[in-house]
């Protein structure tokens, strides 16, 4: 089985912040890489002795929140395509939105491990609020705070024995 993780969503859930997270020791190793992909960062990982190449999507048009679903159906698209792993980060703050739907959609298709990090999770209001990603049907959610690390690493154990 090969290693590679992409990190899909909406912008604004917290991509980036948990790539940061994710590559923290490893940052030498990012790297943009230019045409089709030029909106993707990949950066080198490990969880436990596992090393994992990992791509965050997204940075689609900058300093702006205004994106075409169709943008990020492409990015999702590839990520299906070039990705050992999903992880589909939402954000607790928001709720579900219609993109998230539209991206659990092409997801609930996928064959091959889908893990649902819903973001934001700061405190116990928003874990109990984490429920309603339930509707998204992609089944069990991992309640994660990226700018605080809560919650990564059992969704990191999840993702290596997963892969
Ligand atoms: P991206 O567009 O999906 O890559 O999202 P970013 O990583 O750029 O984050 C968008 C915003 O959400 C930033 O202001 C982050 O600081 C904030 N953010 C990310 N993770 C968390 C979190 O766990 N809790 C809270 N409260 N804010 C977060
Ligand atoms: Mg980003």
């Amino acid at each position: 089985m090969g290693n590679i993780v992409a990190i899909v969503g909406r912008p604004n859930v917290g991509k980036s912040t948990f790539f940061n997270r994710l590559i923290q020791r490893r940052e030498a190793i990012i790297d943009s890489v230019s045409g089709v992909t030029r909106d993707r960062h990949y950066g080198k990982s490990d969880w436990n002795g596992q090393i994992f190449t990992v791509i965050d999507t997204g940075g689609y048009i900058v300093g702006s929140d205004d994106v075409f679903e169709a943008e990020i159906d492409k990015q999702v698209e590839l990520a299906i395509d070039e990705a050992d792993a999903i992880i589909f980060i939402v954000d607790v703050e928001t709720g579900v939105t219609p993109m998230d739907e539209d991206v659990a959609q092409l997801l609930r298709k996928v064959n091959k491990p889908v893990l649902l990090a819903v973001n934001k999770v700061d405190n116990n209001k928003r874990l109990e609020n984490a429920v309603e990603f339930y509707s998204l049907g992609l089944g069990e959610y991992f309640p994660i705070a990226s700018t605080n690390g809560s919650g990564t690493g059992d969704l990191l154990d999840a993702l290596i024995e997963a892969m």
